[in-house]
């Protein structure tokens, strides 16, 4: 049995989930790692960007990015790919407006 906890909200697969994703060839195909997440919000989790990634997850979800991050669920994805470009928008600025 698969043990996975979204690194956002803290919470488990649903039954329904959890049926599909032990049951079925599917998996856990919507549970993605929060690297995926940010790179696709335009904001690639590297060795670089981790100081800064672990501040935006922060604000994003309020708690740290662990140290060997595993799962985020969909709606806590979703909720990435919503609030971060505009975040790193804002960073950007602040940062251009330096020179
Ligand atoms: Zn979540």
């Amino acid at each position: 049995m698969t043990s996975i906890q979204c690194d956002g909200c803290g919470r488990k697969p649903n039954l329904w989930e959890w049926l599909r994703g032990e049951l079925t060839d599917a998996g856990y195909a919507e549970w993605r790692h929060p690297g995926l997440a940010f790179r696709e919000a335009g904001y690639p989790l590297t060795h670089a960007t981790r100081a800064r990634c672990e501040a935006l997850f922060y604000a994003l979800f309020g708690r740290a990015l662990p140290e060997d991050a595993g799962f985020l669920c969909p709606q806590c994805q979703d909720w990435t790919l919503q609030q971060l470009p505009p975040m790193i928008q804002h960073d950007l600025d602040r940062t251009q407006a330096y020179y």
